[in-house]
């Protein structure tokens, strides 16, 4: 078990133990009456948790409905009208509640509540637009992934479908009151790879109107120079969820995935992509990610994957296994955190040593993982040249970024 002292002194430590241990909320919380944000099941199974900000302001959603959560030996207290999470009686950190946006209450011209549209996961704006992944709807062969909670979770807090004029509302008001810098695309698996294209009238408009970042996250398609149009567009990242990099296990958890795609389509899809940095429009910053799943295969792999993804260029999206109810997975315990502290120093360490891009968007702060910069608290290592360069990168693009808004729309 992590002490209370490397715990408090180190915020992405606690970061990374409440998402393997999850938290009880105690009565006496208020957490909608004191301004927090309610738990929503939206299509980001991740998202399923209590949103919050730890110290040295990392975001975090905290695991607080799965079983193991309920059994947690944190708990989040209300004293003095603050909030304080505990573990065992002890306080372990003071933290603040992420604020829920006045336009969480707000709905669309067409009359969809606008959170059945888009949500803020930490700062930025995720939205899943399109009809649920296929690999959900083939029957009776299961073909869904093991750990996903798509299939389970639309129409509870997510509506089916949303039109370009719906999401560009919420885009506009998520902006205007929420100070949005980046929204965020995601999609399932249909059949006929249609995902870039249904994605394009919306990135097109935002680009148009509001000149933020966006990202995309879909599977591979079969056509890379789609890729190559995306980053002409002004997409600024593309995301590849292909979570395992263990072969046979890939196989056993992503079924559709394997069928369908195969590993090595999106690991060249990633290289494909990585490159296209220094191929599009110089004003539009691009990054590629790889996103993988930290406690389904053993660490060692996941740390091969990390060092794979960082030599081509991507930047890695490492979540932590969160066994959500309902799902194929719901009784697999959730990994321990001692374990993965290797994989997330590793994955600081990997980004600095490759001169990664990270950390430089202006007010992007993700609840649903843990960020590469957020875990130098865990390695030695300084690269005092790295990170004067990329404070440089951060300062200059936060004025480019600042000023470009304010010229959009
Ligand atoms: S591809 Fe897998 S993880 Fe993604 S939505 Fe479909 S079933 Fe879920």
């Amino acid at each position: 078990m992590l002490s209370l002292s490397a715990l408090r002194d180190t915020p992405a430590l606690l970061k990374l133990d409440l998402y393997c241990r999850g938290m009880q909320v105690d009565p006496s919380c208020y957490v909608e009456e004191d301004g927090g944000r309610g738990i929503m099941r939206t299509r980001a199974g991740l998202g399923s948790g209590l949103e919050v900000i730890l110290p040295g302001g990392l975001w975090t959603n905290v695991p607080v409905t799965e079983s193991f959560a309920r059994a947690s030996s944190y708990v989040l207290h209300r004293l003095d009208g603050g909030y304080v999470i505990r573990r065992d009686g002890d306080d372990v950190a003071q933290v603040q509640l992420s604020p829920r946006p006045a336009w969480y209450d707000a709905k669309t011209a067409s009359g969809k509540p606008m959170t059945r549209v888009g949500t803020l996961q930490g700062t930025y704006l995720g939205v899943y637009p399109a009809r649920v992944c296929d690999f959900w709807l083939r029957k009776p062969e299961k073909t869904n992934c093991k750990f996903c909670s798509v299939g389970l979770n639309l129409g509870v807090d997510d509506a089916v479908e949303k039109s370009v004029d719906e999401v560009l509302e919420v885009v506009r008001a998520a902006r205007e009151t929420s100070g949005i810098t980046y929204v965020d695309f995601n999609t399932g698996h249909y059949d006929g790879e249609t995902y870039l294209d249904i994605l394009e009238p919306y990135v097109r408009r935002i680009k148009k109107e509001h000149r933020l970042l966006v990202g995309v996250q879909s599977p591979p398609h079969q056509d890379l120079e789609k890729y190559d149009r995306l980053r002409a567009m002004g997409v600024n990242r593309v995301s590849f969820c292909f979570e395992i990099y263990d072969r046979a296990r890939f196989q056993e958890v992503c079924p559709g995935k394997h069928a369908y795609y195969g590993l090595d389509r999106y690991l060249d899809a990633i290289r494909y992509c990585a490159l296209l940095g220094t191929r599009g429009p110089s004003s539009e910053p691009w990054v590629t990610n790889g996103e993988i799943i930290a406690g389904l295969e053993p660490p060692e792999s996941t740390i091969r994957a990390i060092d794979w993804l960082t030599s081509v260029g991507a930047i890695p999206t490492v979540c932590v296994f969160r066994p959500l109810r309902g799902t194929d997975f719901e009784h697999m315990p959730p990994p321990d955190a001692e374990a993965l502290v290797p994989v997330f120093r590793r994955l600081y360490e990997s980004c600095m040593e490759h001169g990664l891009p990270i950390g430089c968007a202006p007010n992007v702060h993700v609840s649903l993982v843990m960020l590469p910069e957020e875990c130098a608290g865990l390695s030695d290592r300084r690269y005092p040249w790295q990170r004067v360069k990329l404070a440089a990168m951060k300062r200059a693009f936060a004025a480019q970024f600042a000023w470009r808004t304010a010229h959009a729309r």
